[in-house]
């Protein structure tokens, strides 16, 4: 099979993955230096996308579950009783992915909030991850609070 390389950095490439002679990771680095604003923008765009899926899912499933976290960019939507490697197959890989979907399927009631602290967490804990996270939950606030960083 003939292999190219990448006439930027050299790597290895397959001639599907090929760009004008590149791979894609250097002709899109080459685009975004030629193309600052426009792919500034086009970035500004897909974020505020993305938040907006996620203020939709969250304004419906609420806060964090087990800490109350109300900041939008630290929830994640959560599948309850662990369907989620089922669900995951249908839905796409995760990401605002899983938020369109849920929007699509009018909020099922298989998911809840968790924030990535106590999502972290549970992974930590597993099955006692509950009362184990309410107390780590509550010491964090507690210091948060001390240090008046709690909003
Ligand atoms: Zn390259
Ligand atoms: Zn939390």
């Amino acid at each position: 099979m003939k292999t190219d390389t990448c006439s930027v950095c050299g790597k290895e490439i397959g001639s599907y993955k090929r760009t004008k002679g590149m791979c894609h990771r250097c002709y899109y680095k080459k685009l975004w230096k030629e193309n600052p604003d426009k792919y500034q923008k086009r970035l500004e765009s897909c974020r505020k996308y993305r938040r907006k899926l996620r203020e939709k899912v969250f304004a419906h499933y609420g806060n964090c579950v087990f800490c109350g976290e109300t900041r939008v960019e630290f929830l994640c939507a959560d599948h309850k009783n662990n369907e989620g490697k089922v669900h995951r197959k249908e839905i796409g890989r995760g990401g605002s992915e899983t938020y369109r979907w849920i929007i699509k399927n009018n909020f099922p009631n298989i998911f809840q909030t968790l924030c990535s602290f106590c999502n972290w967490g549970r992974g930590v804990y597993g099955k006692k991850y509950k009362s184990e996270m309410k107390k780590w939950a509550i010491r964090v606030l507690e210091r948060e609070k001390q240090r008046g960083e709690y909003i």
